[in-house]
C-alpha cells in the first residue's frame, strides 16, 4: 500500500470511539489524524523505497542487520507490527512441539500480513478483574479474554484488552495470553489473530500526552510529534477461524507469546530509550549554555550523570545485539538478560535524567510563555528581551528550548512518556523476573565461595 491506499484502507466499518462518541471518519478525527498521518508517511517512504521496506521488516540474521534495524526511524504503528510479527516468529518456535500447526498458522500469518501491507496493534494486556486471583476464579469470567464458543470452523472469544497503542488505526488485532495459563484454564489460552473491523470488535480510545486543545505547536514540540490514541479493546463474542488461531487450550505454552512479545517490545522501548537519553542529554548541555552555565561544576557533574546513565543503556542494547541468540529458523533475538535489565535500568532511574535536566534548566522549564506571546505585538520585544541572556543567545530561541524541556518532562506528554517508559512491555516487576530468571546465579554462587575460598562441600577447610 502506498499512503493513500493505506488511509483509504481504514474505512472499512470498524467500531472506535472517542471522547464519548462513535468515530465515523477516523482519519479526519483530530485525536487519530496526526498519527494516521504519520504512518501514512512511512507507507509512502516505503512505496518510494521497497528495499528499505524489506530492510525493515525482514527479521535480522545478523548482529549488523539488528543494528541497522534499531537505527531505522519509522512511525510507531510500523514499528509494533514488526514487534509483532517477530513475537509471532519466536514464538511459533518455541511452540512446535506442543501445536505443530501452529509454526505453519503463524508462517502464513506473518506471510499475508507482509503481502497486505497490514499493520498490527499488540492486544495482551487483560482487564484482569482482582489481581490476587487466577483467570478461573474472577468473578467475572470474562475478566481476561478467553474462548466462550468452540465450533469446527473456528472459535468465539469474549473479553477486554486495555491500553492498545494504536489499535484503531491498525489492520489487525494480535491477540495473546497475558501470562501463565494453569491446567482447568485452557478456555483463557488463545492465541490469534482479529482484524479491526471483525463484528464484535469495538475500540475505545483515550489520547495520551496530547498537547491543549488550540495551543501553539511550537510550545509542545513533543506532544504534537508523540500524542498516541490508547485503544479499549473489547471482544463481545467474536468469531475466528481455524486458521487465524496460533494457539487454543495448551496452557503449558500459554506464557509463551508474552515472553516473545516482552523481549521484542522491551528492545523496542530500549532503541527508543536510547534515542530520547541522548535527547536529554542534548537539551541539558544546550539549556546549561542558553544560561550561561556551562563550565559550572555542578552543572557539569550533572551532564556527566546524564552521560554515564545514557552511555550504559546504550551498552545494553549494544550487548544485547552482540550477545543475541539464534532461534532455529536462522533469525537473531536479543538476548533476553541485557534486554530485559538494560529497560529496567533505563526506566526505573529515568526520573533521574529529569531531575538533572530540570535542576539545570530552571523555572523557566515550566513557566516559560508562549511563543505567542513572544509574537505579541505589544508586549513580546520585552518577553524576548528578558528571555535572553546574553549578545548570543536570543530570547525566543531560549524560550523554545525551555518548551522542549517542559514537554519532555512534566506536561501531559512528559507524564504519559514516563508512564508508558515504566509499563508498556510489562511493568517493572515483569522485567525483574525475567533478569534473574536468565542470570547464571549458581555460576555467582560458586564465584561467591572461590572468592571468600571455601569449597561449598567442605566449609571447615582453607583452600589455598
Ligand atoms: C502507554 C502505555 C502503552 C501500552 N501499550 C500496550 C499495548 O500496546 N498492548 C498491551 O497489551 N498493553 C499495553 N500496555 C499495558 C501494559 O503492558 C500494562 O500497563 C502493564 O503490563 C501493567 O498492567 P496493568 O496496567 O493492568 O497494571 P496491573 O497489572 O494492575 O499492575 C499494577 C501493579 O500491580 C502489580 N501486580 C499486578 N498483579 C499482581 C499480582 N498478581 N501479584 C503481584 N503484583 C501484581 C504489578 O506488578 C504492578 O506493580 C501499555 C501501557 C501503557 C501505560
Amino acid at each position: 500500500m502506498d499512503g493513500k491506499a493505506y488511509v483509504a484502507s481504514l474505512d472499512d466499518g470498524r467500531s472506535v470511539y472517542a471522547r464519548g462518541e462513535k468515530v465515523s471518519d477516523l482519519a479526519a478525527h483530530p485525536d487519530f489524524a496526526p498519527n494516521i498521518e504519520r504512518t501514512r508517511h512511512t507507507y509512502d517512504r516505503f512505496e518510494a523505497d521497497p528495499a528499505a521496506r524489506e530492510a525493515f521488516f525482514t527479521p535480522p540474521t545478523t548482529v549488523e542487520g539488528m543494528r541497522e534495524h534499531a537505527s531505522l526511524h519509522v512511525d510507531s504503528a510500523t514499528h509494533t507490527t514488526y514487534s509483532s510479527l517477530m513475537t509471532l516468529l519466536t514464538a511459533a518456535d518455541r511452540i512446535a512441539e506442543v501445536r505443530p500447526s501452529a509454526s505453519e498458522a503463524v508462517q502464513a500469518y506473518v506471510r499475508e500480513v507482509r503481502a497486505k501491507d497490514w499493520r498490527i496493534a499488540e492486544c495482551i494486556t487483560d482487564a484482569k478483574g482482582d489481581r490476587s486471583k487466577p483467570p478461573s476464579q474472577q468473578d467475572d469470567k470474562d475478566a481476561y479474554l478467553r474462548v466462550v464458543e468452540r465450533r469446527p470452523d473456528g472459535v468465539v472469544i469474549r473479553g477486554a484488552k486495555l491500553h492498545i497503542s494504536l489499535a484503531a488505526s491498525s489492520h489487525e488485532l494480535m491477540v495473546i495470553p497475558t501470562k501463565a495459563m494453569k491446567p482447568g484454564e485452557e478456555d483463557y489460552a488463545i492465541a490469534c489473530a482479529v482484524p479491526v473491523n471483525a463484528p464484535g470488535v469495538s475500540i475505545v480510545n483515550v489520547l495520551n500526552g496530547a498537547p491543549p486543545e488550540g495551543s501553539d505547536p511550537r510550545d509542545f514540540p513533543f506532544a504534537n510529534q508523540r500524542a498516541v490514541p490508547q485503544g479499549f479493546v473489547i471482544f463481545d463474542d467474536v468469531f475466528v477461524p481455524q486458521e487465524r488461531i496460533f494457539l487454543d487450550g495448551e496452557v503449558k505454552q500459554a506464557a509463551t507469546f508474552a515472553h516473545s512479545l516482552g523481549l521484542w517490545v522491551r528492545t523496542s522501548s530500549m532503541i527508543s530509550m536510547c534515542d530520547g537519553f541522548d535527547v536529554m542529554v542534548g537539551l541539558a548541555q544546550l539549556i546549561a549554555e542558553a544560561n550561561g552555565l556551562e563550565r559550572v561544576e555542578h552543572i557539569k557533574t550533572k551532564i556527566s550523570e546524564m552521560v554515564i546513565h545514557a552511555t550504559l543503556l546504550r551498552a545494553s542494547l549494544e550487548a544485547s545485539m552482540m550477545h543475541a541468540a539464534k532461534l532455529e529458523s536462522g533469525v537473531l533475538a536479543p538476548s533476553e538478560i541485557y534486554t530485559n535489565a538494560g529497560k529496567y535500568h533505563g526506566a526505573a532511574n529515568y526520573m533521574l535524567m529529569v531531575r538533572h535536566l530540570l535542576d539545570i534548566a530552571g523555572g523557566s522549564a515550566i513557566t516559560a510563555p508562549s511563543m505567542r506571546d513572544i509574537e505579541n505585538e505589544d508586549i513580546g520585544h520585552l518577553v524576548r528581551k528578558y528571555m535572553g541572556t546574553k549578545q548570543s543567545i536570543d530570547g525566543a530561541y531560549r524560550t523554545r528550548l525551555f518548551h522542549a524541556v517542559h514537554d519532555l518532562t512534566t506536561s501531559a506528554q512528559g507524564g504519559s512518556k514516563y508512564a508508558g517508559l515504566l509499563l508498556s512491555g510489562g511493568g517493572l516487576y515483569a522485567q525483574n523476573i525475567v533478569t534473574r530468571m536468565r542470570y547464571d546465579m549458581d555460576r555467582a554462587k560458586q564465584m561467591a565461595f572461590d572468592a571468600m575460598g571455601w569449597s561449598p562441600d567442605d566449609p571447615g577447610a582453607i583452600r589455598p
